[in-house]
């Protein structure tokens, strides 16, 4: 899978990502990561991509010609062109749903933005979607850049040891994972359940998967109005409460 990130601080994502499990994706080729300055494309000999804005509004926006070269400079071969994000905090707010759907693209262009914006001529006529992290401003687009590689490179055959290592994460089926723990098996006279230690599979299985729920209960009861649950869940549910 190839990932194309236009920006005007390329570094910033390439450290980042060239670092712990994505880093060794990029490396053994499971992961593609081209980072494209903006700046390379300016219009003048002297970098300049961005100008005042119209209507007298303060700062500066990032000008169209420069982000659409650059954007043209990512096609394939083939002239195929990428799927196309812009990240902004006026898109849809990621979630894991949508993380697994990015995954399926064999490619995705990331345009970041940064001052006020880029201007919106360009983002309209390229961009196939906007992804916001969550509501709120940053600086520039290049950690919501970040954050999209990371968690649609974890959706990627080979990138992570097994399937195992992910599918009961939080979010991927509705819910948050539940409690875990390691050695030792007493840490500040808090014991470790039994049931983790002893077994039987189907005991810790079952253990898991209502402790899942209670957790999401507790931590975000709007997930767990999405779910329908029985009655004898909900009793073991509970019974698990009260136990803590
Ligand atoms: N003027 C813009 C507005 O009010 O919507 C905010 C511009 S922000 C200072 C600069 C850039 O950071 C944006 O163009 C976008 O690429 C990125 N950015 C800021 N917040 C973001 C968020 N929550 N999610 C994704 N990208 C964001």
């Amino acid at each position: 899978m190839r990932f194309s990130i236009l920006t005007l601080f390329p570094d910033q994502v390439r450290n980042f990502l060239s670092e712990s499990i994505t880093g060794r994706a990029i490396k053994q080729g499971l992961i593609e990561l081209d980072t494209i300055n903006i700046r390379d494309f300016a219009e003048n000999d002297y970098g300049k991509i961005d100008d005042t804005l119209y209507g007298g509004m303060t700062g500066l926006l990032i000008q169209c010609e420069p982000v659409y070269q650059a954007w043209k400079s990512t096609f394939g071969k083939d002239g195929d062109r990428p799927y196309t994000v812009y990240v902004s905090p006026k898109g849809k707010v990621l979630d894991q749903n949508r993380v697994m759907d990015l995954s399926k693209k064999d490619h995705i262009c990331i345009i970041c933005g940064h001052y006020e914006g880029i201007d919106d001529r360009v983002i309209s006529e390229i961009c196939d979607e906007e992804i916001s992290i969550g509501d709120y401003v940053l600086t520039g687009g290049e950690i919501a850049s970040v954050v999209i590689v990371d968690s649609v490179s974890r959706m990627v055959e080979g990138v992570l040891p097994s399937e195992d290592a992910y599918t009961n994460e939080s979010h991927m089926s509705g819910t948050l994972e539940a409690p875990q723990y390691t050695k030792p098996p007493v840490w500040h006279e808090k014991e470790v359940p039994e049931v983790l230690k002893s077994g039987p599979m189907a005991n810790i299985e079952e253990y898991y998967r209502i402790a899942s729920l209670v957790e999401t209960w507790q931590k975000r009861p709007d997930m767990l109005d999405k779910l329908t649950i029985s009655a004898e869940d909900w009793e073991k549910m509970l019974a698990f409460k009260k136990s803590l």
